[in-house]
This record gives C-alpha cells, structure tokens and sequence, in this order.
C-alpha cells in the first residue's frame, strides 16, 4: 500500500479526547475509573494502528471498528483490569489441593473475615477494661478447648503456616544444639518444605539416626547426648513407606524425651481433628492423638484437614509456648487479623459439633452415589451437544496436601471427550472460562470429579461446560 494511503487510513482513527466525549463511551465511564477508560480506548486503537501498518484493513472495516470501540475498549478493561487472584471450580477430585488454595473456608469463616476486614476491630484491645489485649488470646483459647486440653499446663500460638511453626519451634528449642530425626523422616513435604534445610536454617545441627525404612527407639536413645536439644518426629505427608518398616510410636519418643529431659516435638501437619475412619479413610494420627502422647510442641497446618485459613498452629506445654511467644523472630512470623477471624470460625465448628459446615469435611463426608447422582443430571444436561460424548465413569477422589498418601475415596465423575479436539485443547477450553473449571486429563477424555465441586455450583458448572463446547465449536468453525 502506497504511504498515502497507509496516511489516510491512520486519519480515520478518532482522537482519544474525541472517544472520551461518545456518548457510547459514557456507559463505560460511569462504570470504571477514566484512566482506566482511557488505556482501553487507547489500547483498542492502537491495535488499530498495528493492523493498519500490518495493511490488514481496509477503509469500510475500520470505520466499523470505530463504531463498534466502546464494546471492544469494555472487552480489554475486563480482561486486563480483573483480579489476577481469581475463584475457580475445582474438578480435579482432590479436596485440598495446593495449586489451588488448599481448603475452602466455612460461610461463618467468611462472614468473619468480611466483618473485621471492613473496620476496626479489637485485634490487639481489651474491650472490658479498654487496655491494649493479648492478639489472638481467644483463639489459642478456643484451640485448647478444641483439643480438650487443659489451659495453664498447655498453651497455643499460631503462626504463618506450618513450615513456620517448625522453624520457629526448632530455633526456639534447639538452635545452637542438636536435633534428632529419624532417616525414613528427612522428607521434602511439597512446595520446598526440606526437613534437613528448615532445621539447618534453624540453627540446629541434624543428628539423623536409623534407616530409611526403620528406625528404633534404640537409635535415638543412643543418639542422645550433651548437645542434644530436641527429638523432631515429622508426619511423612506426601508417601507412604510400605513393606518391610519400622518406626518408633510417639509415646515412646515421648518416654525417652522424658527420662533423658529433652524436648520433643511434632511436626504433625495435618491439623486433623476428626475421626478418618469414620469417612472410611484409615485412621491417623491426628492432632490430639500428639497432644495426648505428651510432644511437648505439637506443629500442624491450619488449611489442611482442618479446613481453615492458611496458618500454622502450635499446641504443647504452656512453659514452651511461652518461649516461642517470646522468640524475636514470633514477630516476624504472627499472622493477621483475617486470618485469626477465619481460624476462630474454623474451630468454633469444632467446638459446637458441627465439622461438616467445613467444606473440608463435608466433601470428605460426601456420599459416593450422591456424586454419582449429580453426575448424571450433569451428562442428561449436557447430552444435546453434537461432537461431545459425556458419560459418567467411577473414580477416586484423594485428600490431598500431603494427609492421607495412598489412600483414596471411591467417587464418580463426569468424564468429557470431543471428536475434533484432544483432551488437552478441551482442558485449555475447560480452563479459559470465568469462572475456570479445572478438571483431571486422561485417556483421551478430562474428568470432572463433583467430589470438589460444591453442589449449589452444579448449575454453574453446567452452563460453563455448555459455554466451553461452543466456544471449541466456534474454534472448529473459523
Ligand atoms: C504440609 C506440611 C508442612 C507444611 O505446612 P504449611 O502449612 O504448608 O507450611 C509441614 N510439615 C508437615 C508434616 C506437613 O504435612
């Protein structure tokens, strides 16, 4: 194209004051802020500009661009001007996933935060005698009392998460010293977590003792000595060493701690408060299960099995709390308001008997025929479709976050295929949508798993699938 004429098409382009005066546009400033107005009309005509450069228009199609630019500038604003941190569905069957999130929060638990998240509140104030108050005293309270534990001989702390609640109770207990741990227990828990470097960060040398697959509560007797600070016993998480094992019960460890006066901490992280066995899962050593061997701190996860916010609980002898309290690097590590209104409303649940308002809980709980149920109603929604096979298939749902390694829930899912796309492009489409719906990829098909999805969003869920099938039948018909 000659440059003249290239000059003319550019002359077509409006103003950017000119766009701001439309009265098209003025729906749009009545809805975001101007500058916000401003870089999407100007982002839409810039595009303008590459596709006239790029000669890829002509007169009749940019002026229909320019009638059609307030739609397009709302387009761009929406896209670029939405939260990078965003809700998805989870499908993927695993209850507390990391990537995304780890536990979902109660409605109380959310209620809480919103009322303390818009004012004031009293985090650090006593409301009786009008004196600066103890951060967070009620809800160490409430752990105890969750926990049946008596206060004045236990105490409570919470910290960022559990990672946290192990650095800051080795560095407390045992920095400057050593700390036994047993070889089948120097694990990476997931997300960089290593035992042997948050100890070494602690301070602590590592005295490791036994094998992989056993160690006896003879090796850490015989590992005991001058530098000794600390026994650390770490709940393995993420695997399972099966075979032909061996380790040492805490109650044990805790003897040993006891005749030799040497601490013993738990790295629990589960956070478990309820029965596993009674959601057929095999029982485990849950939080209590710690408490009543006698660790003398006992760390765990708060948004894990016990479906809170992300934070890190410590529970044990009121003397060790209170020196992890005073530890500098407490205030370094406390957490914030909304989390502390967020846990409050977690254990509370616990306290007045009603665990299965923790989604959590109520997703462990979930009857496999009921999935199986909505499942069904998923498909006859969907079966319409051309080009799409939808079918109903068995599965396993898993915890997740390092609780339960090799078990599993039986459950049902929708499993979802598509003739002229591969189970990857209909993941990707499956994940474009807003909300995303994130789904398990396999065998040429993606699998919904309604474990993890909540039951009020199935309507949701199926008017997003409808609206990934067209945008793919879309795709096919450019
Ligand atoms: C998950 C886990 C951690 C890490 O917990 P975060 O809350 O993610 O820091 C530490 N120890 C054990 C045993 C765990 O299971």
């Amino acid at each position: 194209m000659p440059k003249s004429i290239s000059h003319e098409l550019y002359r077509r382009l409006p103003q950017l004051g000119e766009c701001l005066e439309r009265a098209d546009v003025r729906p749009l400033l009545a809805r975001y802020p101007r500058a916000v107005v401003l870089n999407g009309v100007r982002a839409v005509i810039a595009e303008l500009r590459e596709r006239i450069a790029a000669e890829a228009m002509h007169e009749r199609e940019i002026d229909a661009a320019i009638l059609t630019l307030p739609a397009s500038a709302q387009r761009w604003i929406e896209e670029h001007e939405r939260p990078s941190l965003r809700r998805v569905i989870n499908a993927t069957g695993v209850i507390l996933q990391t990537n995304l999130g780890r536990a979902p929060l109660s409605e109380s638990a959310v209620e809480q935060i919103v009322s303390v998240a818009r004012g004031y509140c009293n985090l650090e104030f006593d409301l009786q005698s009008g004196h600066r108050g103890q951060r967070g005293a009620e809800v160490e309270r409430l752990l105890l009392q969750a926990l049946e534990l008596e206060g004045g001989e236990h105490a409570a702390l919470i910290v960022n998460n559990c990672a946290a609640a192990t650095f800051l109770a080795l560095n407390t207990v045992a920095e400057g010293g050593e700390v036994i741990v047993s070889r089948g227990e120097l694990v990476e828990i997931g997300g960089g977590f290593r035992v042997p470097e948050i100890l070494r960060k602690s301070g602590a040398t590592l005295r490791e003792v036994g094998t992989t697959n056993r160690t006896r509560i003879e090796d850490y007797a015989a590992a005991i000595g001058a530098e000794t600070r600390a026994i650390l016993r770490v709940h393995r998480s993420n695997f399972a060493i099966v075979g032909f094992t061996e380790e040492a019960p805490l109650n044990e460890l805790v003897a040993l701690g006891r005749e030799a006066a040497v601490p013993v901490i738990d790295d629990q992280g589960t956070g478990c408060m309820v029965a596993l066995d009674e959601y057929e899962l095999p029982r485990q050593h849950s939080l209590r299960d710690s408490m009543q061997a006698g660790a003398t701190i006992v760390c765990a996860s708060g948004d894990k099995l016990l479906g809170g916010p992300q934070c890190g609980l410590v529970v044990g002898h009121a003397g060790s709390i209170k020196n992890l309290r005073q530890n500098p690097l407490y205030r370094a590590l406390r957490v914030d308001k909304l989390t502390y209104a967020a846990l409050e409303a977690t254990l509370r649940a616990y306290t007045s008997g009603v665990p299965e308002t923790i989604p959590a809980i109520r997703m462990l709980a979930m009857d496999a025929d009921e999935i199986r149920a909505r499942c069904e109603a998923c498909v006859d929604a969907l079966s319409a479709a051309e080009s799409v096979t939808a079918h109903v298939v068995a599965c396993e749902s898993v915890v997740g976050g390092g609780t339960t390694p090799g078990t599993a829930l039986p459950s049902f899912a929708v499993a979802l295929g598509h003739a002229d796309f591969s189970e990857d492009e209909f993941a990707a489409a499956l994940r474009a949508l807003d909300p995303p719906v994130i789904g398990r990829v396999g065998d040429g098909r993606v699998l919904l798993d309604l474990r993890t999805v909540f039951a009020e969003d199935d309507s949701l869920l199926i008017a997003q699938l409808r609206e990934a099938i067209e945008s793919l039948h879309t795709k096919r018909a450019r």
